[in-house]
């Protein structure tokens, strides 16, 4: 299927190449392969192509498709490949390089490319393409190699799938958190004091604390105990905790008075402090410690992404030290409360991974088999499906990596369950066990949203800016429709803010629809409107973000309405 397609792929941009040539006969030709969502064909060319060019080459592909010529391979020698191509420098070069006498052409039509092949039989079997857009590109992707033109397009074996495909990139376009974070005033990223530090403004600020609020609870009401720590710890304890050895790249390091610092990238170290500040029983496990920590870590700038890949975010870690007979059941609380978190935020669809045991690792056997099978079971028990990467895991434990799939199916990177044999180790944590021995507890680390950044970037692109009413930062917006009404949409907003429902009114000397158009590109659940006649009666003219306008309803019918909405946490 996906071979057939790349067949498919491929065969469009030989027939591109051949439009291109005919258009542009100065044009010399490099290479033309299928990738993931389409094509591309490289060009070199003294001009640089216009966007208008596009259409222009579409049009002559489809007359190329429409002759229906058909695809023919061709075996020939290397003498008679570079006598065919001997106007074409960067197919010399490559059939130069190439071992063995032998070389494979493709032909359609009058025109002929080297190629291995596989191709549809016919330029017929084309129904559905469309040319996207022209970046620059170095032959072979080397900096000190001539730039060339790259075009890319895609092509799809139905017109519907093609147009879905067209449409998904719009619509990505238009959910992009970065242009949505700007546009509704929620964050910004200001490279002169760092790439990857995010500033929350207040709207963004507000909504990552609503996450937070929920979290807390949750946490609290599911047996776990909040924990805080400082950002800054000396050196040695990332030596202790192998960070410094493996790790030391990735991390903001500075000295201060001869002692070394290191701005934490990790929560884990901390959090075995506090469960080393005293001798444990078995009868104290499990002991589950949270916190919304704050790390830093020194990525790649070419890396970063918006709020997706940053230097600093805020992990809503936990730390579950427990007897390796309560793995399956601590596992298991953590799948649940994955689940049902993601649930309350609007994602019911996965995509799952379990990684196992690399060749080398540390650990027992009995360890190792007991975690995978605690993590297995707590998976089937769900009914989750998931995919096994054998050997993946890291060489202290096996893991579970959750992704969440958005409104348009892309998945997402959220929750974590990894066992870890090494660190109890490390900081030699211990229990004192029904026996009376002293023996070690296994650990878990776990996020169940991740990083607050990425998962608050996730939010916006899922919802396309558009939050529930429990999330929306401004609730609702009263729009006085003259002067006249600005005491009684003072009366109804502050009816409201009682409520602690987040309530702007706008008293701008503005047209109304102007004010209705704003409220809408701010995507506020609701906007209550408001002139003589509702005044009159003691209603509010509603237009629901969902549903339009509503009409006139009382006060209180919509605190009711709006109240039920934000306790529910209704999607
Ligand atoms: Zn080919
Ligand atoms: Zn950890």
């Amino acid at each position: 299927m996906t071979e057939n397609l790349d067949a498919l792929r491929h065969s469009c941009s030989h027939v591109m190449a051949d439009a291109v040539k005919r258009l542009f006969p100065d044009v010399k030709l490099a290479i033309g392969p299928a990738i993931e969502d389409g094509f591309y064909y490289d060009f070199d060319r003294e001009e640089p192509f216009k966007p208008e060019d596009l259409a222009v080459i579409e049009k002559e592909m489809a007359k190329i498709i429409k002759e229906g010529r058909d695809f023919l391979k061709e075996d020939i020698s290397k003498k008679e490949a570079l006598e065919l191509f001997a106007k074409e420098p960067y197919k010399v070069e490559l059939i130069n390089k190439l071992e063995g006498d032998q070389v494979s052409v493709y032909r359609h039509g009058g025109f002929a490319d080297l190629c291995k092949g596989p191709h549809v039989s016919s330029t017929g079997e084309i129904k559905a393409f469309k040319l996207l857009s022209i970046a620059g590109a170095y032959w072979h992707g080397i900096e000190t190699n001539p730039m060339l033109q790259r075009i890319y397009g895609t092509c799809f074996k139905t017109k519907e799938a093609l147009e879905t495909y067209l449409k998904n990139i719009e619509e990505a376009k238009k959910r992009d958190h970065r242009r949505l974070g700007k546009e509704l005033d929620l964050f910004s990223i200001h490279d002169e004091v760092g790439p990857g530090l995010v500033f929350y403004h207040p709207k963004g600020a507000l909504l990552r604390m609503l996450i937070e609020d929920y979290e807390k609870k949750e946490h609290l009401r599911r047996g776990y105990q909040m924990v805080m720590g400082p950002h800054i710890l000396k050196s040695d304890i990332w030596m202790t905790s192998g960070h410094y050895e493996y790790y030391k790249d990735n991390m903001y390091i500075f000295k201060v008075e001869n002692e070394e610092y290191a701005i934490k990238p990790m929560n884990c170290p901390g959090h075995m402090l506090i469960y080393k500040s005293k001798m444990r029983s078995y009868r104290d496990l499990p002991l589950r410690y949270f916190e919304l920590g704050n790390v830093h870590r020194r990525e790649k700038t070419g890396v970063l992404h918006g709020l997706l890949r940053v230097r600093g975010f805020t992990q809503d870690d936990a730390h579950i030290f427990c007897l390796p007979e309560q793995l399956e059941q601590e596992i298991t609380g953590v799948i649940d409360f994955v689940i049902d978190t993601m649930k309350v935020f609007g994602f019911n669809d996965y995509k799952i991974g379990l990684s196992t045991r690399p060749p080398k690792s540390i650990g027992t056997d009995e360890i190792w088999e007991r975690a995978t099978n605690a993590l297995k079971s707590a998976l089937k028990s769900k009914g989750m499906n998931y995919e096994v990467s054998e050997g993946e895991g890291a060489f202290y434990g096996p893991k579970i990596d959750i992704m969440v799939k958005d409104a348009l199916s892309r998945p997402w990177q959220c929750a974590t369950v990894q066992c870890d044999f090494f660190l109890p180790e490390r900081f030699d944590l211990t229990y004192i066990s029904s026996d009376g021995k002293k023996e070690r507890p296994v650990m878990l680390h776990r996020v169940i949203l991740g990083s607050m950044e990425r998962f608050m970037g996730t939010l916006i692109e899922h919802y396309a800016g558009a939050f529930p009413v429990w999330l929306a930062p401004v609730q609702a917006l009263v729009i006085p429709i003259t002067d006249r009404s600005h005491d009684y949409a003072d009366i109804v907003a502050s009816r409201l803010r009682d409520e602690d429902i987040r309530v702007e009114i706008d008293k701008r000397n503005e047209k109304l629809q102007y004010k209705i158009r704003e409220g809408e590109m701010n995507k506020i659940p609701y906007m209550l409107i408001i002139g003589d006649k509702e005044k009159e009666a003691g209603t509010v003219s509603l237009r629901a973000r969902k549903s339009g306008d509503t009409g006139a309803v009382k006060i209180e019918e919509f605190v009711d309405r709006i109240k039920n909405e934000i306790t529910d946490k209704v999607i």
